[in-house]
């Protein structure tokens, strides 16, 4: 494994690999060293990437051990447009990978990517999960579902998003913030499918219902429901995976087991779902090894990957997800486009902000 994780250095954006950065060797979580590097050759791609480390490096061991192609990351919790802005032509990253729908689009309106040109990607991902423009397309998708207590409430009793804005479930609910990308996306396919002011009441109904002030990621929603502090969540189905199979936090499996998976809305217009995306960097110099890779993340070989080390769905719909993935249950999935979604997320930012989400 020779992966170079260089160090974000947003305090001095303008300083580009092309001319002298310092590069954290990382492996497994340890700093090694620190050396310093010039351009990358050919045989290298340079990624920058939404998406956590420990998440990436099994695809890029795969790729690596198939193709001898190794990899720099640039790893960021957000500010890559940002990054990528400043460094203008000069940017040695070839590749973006971003977590959710408006991360990706964000970055093809800023006029960021090229085109990825690609009858592969074309051919394997349902165009509701590509960009208009083809700069960039999803890699894997997650549903983001309702999640409830097993015990405390009754198995058919919620069915549609809508339904937890009702009064029924007044202090029943605990939430991660609104303004998570997650819950963003969620709230932004309501503006879109009902219309800015249905969406907003459907926030408030839905902030009048939760049972403490939004807090903490999605499984502390579920570690809530585990303490009897709240009945029902919202949760990406991959969080349930990691908790159901974790041998290091062995709680968390009692967690997922107290647990009920609804995918809702299967009577009409189907489950909600995000992706996590990628695109190709407009001013790389090396755009056919980026679209290779690219290309190869959307094969059964890496999509298998998805599914194994985070319990994710495949892109190609008419694929198979993983065994333990299918054992929550088949769904039928809304298409509306990713980027109709993204591109309401500024009013689904704007409601969140006015009902305290
Ligand atoms: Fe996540």
């Amino acid at each position: 494994m020779n992966y170079s994780w260089i160090k974000a250095q947003f305090s001095n954006p303008f300083k580009s690999l092309a001319s002298f950065v310092c590069k954290l060797m990382v492996i497994k979580g340890l700093v090694l060293s620190v050396v310093a590097v010039s351009a990358a050759s050919a045989q290298e791609l340079n990624i920058y990437s939404y998406r956590q480390p420990n998440l990436l490096m099994p695809f890029l061991d795969a790729y690596q051990a198939k193709t001898g192609v190794s990899f720099n990351v640039v790893h960021a919790p957000k500010g890559l447009v940002q990054r990528l802005k400043s460094e203008g032509a000069g940017s040695p990253a070839d590749v973006v990978l971003t977590v959710d729908a408006s991360r990706i689009a964000e970055l093809a309106a800023s006029d960021l990517l090229a085109p990825l040109n690609s009858a592969v990607i074309e051919g394997k991902v349902p165009s509701h999960l590509r960009a208009n423009n083809g700069t960039w397309t999803a890699l894997s998708t997650r549903a983001r579902v309702i999640v409830t207590s097993k015990s405390r409430v009754a198995k058919d009793a919620i069915s549609r998003i809508e339904d937890l804005a009702k009064p029924e479930w007044q202090g029943r609910l605990c939430s991660r913030k609104g303004s998570h990308v997650y819950n963003r996306a969620l709230l932004a396919s309501l503006v879109v499918h009902h219309g800015e002011a249905a969406a907003e009441e459907w926030a408030k109904g839905y902030v009048a219902n939760l049972a403490r002030r939004p807090q903490g990621n999605d499984r502390a929603q579920a570690k809530a429901i585990h303490a009897g502090e709240c009945d029902i969540a919202l949760m990406n189905t991959y969080y349930f995976g990691k908790m159901a199979n974790n041998e290091k936090n062995p709680e968390q499996k009692e967690w997922a087991n107290g647990l009920r998976i609804t995918f809702f809305n299967q009577d009409d217009r189907g489950q909600h779902i995000n992706i996590t995306g990628g695109g190709i960097v407009k001013t790389s110099k090396r755009q056919d090894e980026a679209r290779a890779f690219l290309e190869w993340l959307v094969s059964d070989e890496a999509q298998a990957i998805y599914a194994k080390i985070n319990y994710e769905y495949p892109v190609d719909s008419t694929q198979a997800p993983s065994p333990s993935v299918a054992a929550w249950g088949a769904f039928k999935t809304d298409t509306l486009s990713i980027e109709k979604i993204s591109a309401a997320t500024p009013i689904a930012q704007m409601i969140i902000d006015r009902t305290g989400w």
